[in-house]
Order: structure tokens, then sequence, then C-alpha cells
């Protein structure tokens, strides 16, 4: 996987004495870095580019997060939720695929922003999860940036993982399409911390997941972390449908199973590709020659473009079972799909978010 090096990073003043910014320095001693009072005014003034999405990816700003980490996933209106929160440490990713929800969601974002102030993020999990102990928590933190992509530069997984490890109820999931994993190997994630991979066969990965790692690179790294004592995740999210789907679906689950042992790995999701109208518009623009943006696709109430019902049903139907060869008792469950499907996929429907989010917790 090819490394990331930012042309510049912006840190605020107040950012200056974080552990995040220790760390920066040491991993790009010949980059430049702009010391500044005022972030929002550099913010605004990183000139919009032909491609600013895409630009946006060079700089990395290092600043205080003002406002709350932690969030309740949003998941998708009318869409069966699995009771989900979020930890925003960073946004925007380094890495670059086609389909990313981010194209629209940071479109207008001219740089990768990480936050310095972790202490700020611990004790806000804190007081959450100490006054809702007998609640169990999922939280992740690859909603709108990747979980590990910048791991090597930051170290953020040490800051946090030593507290997430002591917590007795909560799974941390850190998402990711990298394999930048070394920082994770020698903490102990006492069951606490499920490193997921989304997973794609190869050529999507290689025709529409932009600098990330390959498949093999992601098998190895899910490996190396179960070796260490992580439990694993796999999204099989967005899934493609292409002449030869199956085979390639097929293969990389065996491919997958044979690598990791599935009695350590705590859920499997699968989802289909979607897009909303402005995402396609992105994607049409910033990768005019991928195959996702062509083929017939619904709006379905959410406002989002997926396959025919009858088209995903089928196609989720192949994946559980050939997972279920695999891995026969490792929860699956749909992201951002109806009631209707999920009782033709799986012959039920969750009765409601906790009890989803409670089956995925059930270990
Ligand atoms: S790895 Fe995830 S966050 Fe990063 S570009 Fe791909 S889809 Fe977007």
């Amino acid at each position: 996987m090819k490394a990331f090096k930012p042309e510049r990073v912006v840190f605020a003043a107040d950012a200056e004495s974080s552990r995040i910014f220790f760390n920066l320095r040491r991993a790009f001693p010949d980059v430049p870095f702009e010391r500044v009072d005022d972030v929002q005014t550099r913010w605004h003034e990183l000139k919009p580019q032909a491609d600013q999405f895409g630009g946006g990816k060079k700089s990395l700003f290092l600043t205080r997060h003002k406002g709350e980490f932690l969030k309740k996933c949003p998941g998708s209106s009318g869409q069966v939720c699995c009771n989900y929160f979020v930890i925003n440490f960073a946004s925007n990713c380094p890495m670059d695929c086609s389909y990313c929800y981010l194209q629209e969601y940071l479109a207008e974002n001219p740089a990768l922003k990480v936050f310095s102030n972790v202490d700020d993020l611990i004790d806000e999990a804190d007081q959450l999860l100490s006054s809702h102990r007998r609640f169990f928590f999922r939280i992740g933190t690859g909603e709108i940036t990747d979980s590990l992509a910048l791991e090597p530069y930051i170290g953020f997984c040490p800051e946090v993982i030593p507290f997430f490890a002591d917590q007795p109820n909560v799974l941390l999931e850190l998402k990711t399409k990298s394999d930048r994993v070394d920082t994770l190997l020698d903490l102990d994630p006492k069951e606490r911390v499920v490193v997921s991979w989304s997973m794609n066969p190869e050529s999507v990965v290689a025709a529409d997941e932009q600098l990330t790692a390959s498949l093999e690179e992601r098998i190895q790294a899910a490996r190396r972390c179960q070796e260490a004592g992580y439990q694993l995740g796999f999204h099989f999210d967005p899934m493609i449908e292409y002449p030869g789907w199956e085979e390639d679906y097929r293969d990389l689950v065996e491919r997958i199973f044979a690598a990791v042992d599935s009695r350590r790995v705590a859920w499997l999701s699968l989802g289909v590709l979607r897009q909303t109208p402005a995402l396609r518009r992105a994607m049409r623009k910033r990768f005019p020659a991928t195959r996702l943006s062509t083929g017939e696709q619904v709006l379905c109430p959410d406002g989002k473009f997926r396959y025919f019902q009858a088209l995903r049903v089928g196609m989720y139907r192949k994946m559980v079972a050939w997972l279920r060869r695999s891995a026969p008792i490792t929860p699956i469950y749909l992201c951002m799909e109806s009631s209707e499907v999920w009782q033709q996929v799986f012959g039920f429907v969750p009765a409601c978010e906790k009890e989803l989010g409670a089956t995925l917790t059930a270990l």
C-alpha cells in the first residue's frame, strides 16, 4: 500500500502540545508545517481547485474539536438500523474510492482534518459508558474517515485502545481498507476491540478502490490482528454486481476464511452499492470510466439509488449461503436495507434496533 505524504500540515497553535502533533512531526520530517492562530481563515484560504475534494486529500489540518465526538450513527431513513455509535476523530480519507460517499458529504472540504484533543474524546466516552453501564455499546471510528489509514502517522490507537479495553460495556470497531495495523499489535484489546475490513474482490479493489491496500494485504493484516488477540469483522459493502460477480465473491469468502478463524469473527455485514443523485454526479465527474455509475438502479425511499430489490435479495442470499459454509455461527446483518429485504433474506426482521445491536454484541 502506497505511503501517505501530505503536501503540508497546518496546525492550530493550541494543538501543538498534543501527542498527535508530536507523532506527525516525527512521521513527516520534510513536510512543511504551518502554525496558525486562526484555523478557519487558513481553511478557507486554501484555493478551490478543479477537483477540490481530491485536492483536499493533500493537506492535513490538526486542530482541537470543539463539539461532541460521539454521535449516534445516522443510518438511513426507513432502513433497519443496528444501533451504532460513531466517534469522529478525523474527517476525510487519504484513499480515494470511486463510490465514497464523502465525495458528497465533504465535497467542499479543502483538507483532511485530524483532531488533537484525544483526552476530551476519552472523557466524553467515559461519561457515556459509565452512566449507562447496563447498556452495551458498539462504537466505531470509521464513519467520515478510515479508522486506520492515517494510523502510522498520527498514532491514535495507542491513545484510545487502552481506555476502551478497560470498559465492561463496549465494543470499539476500527473499520478500514488499509493494512496499517502495526501500532495495534502490541496493545491488549481485552476482547473489547474489533478490527474490521471492507472487502471486495480484487477486480473491484483495482478498479474502484484507489490507494487502498490490496485484497491480500487486507487479509494478511486481519490475520496479524487476530493473532494479536483482536476480534475481526468483515463488511462486504458495497457489493457490486457485474458479469462474474458470483465466482469472485465466492472466492473472496473462501480466501478470507482460509486465512482467519471464523470463531473469532464478531460480525459480517452485507450491503449493495448505493448512491444519492449528488454522489452519482460526483462519481461521474471524478471517475468517468467507472462501471459503477452504469447499469439500472432504482431510487429507494431514503433517496438512494440501489439495484432492484429482487436482484439485491438474490445477491444477499447467495452471499449468506457462501458465508455460512465458512462461518456457520457468525452474526450476519444487512447494512441500510429495508425490512422487506431482511424478511426475504433471513426470514425475519429484527424487532427493533436494540435487538439487532444486542445480537451483534452477544459474543
Ligand atoms: S476507504 Fe472509505 S472513507 Fe476512504 S475513500 Fe474509500 S470509501 Fe471513502
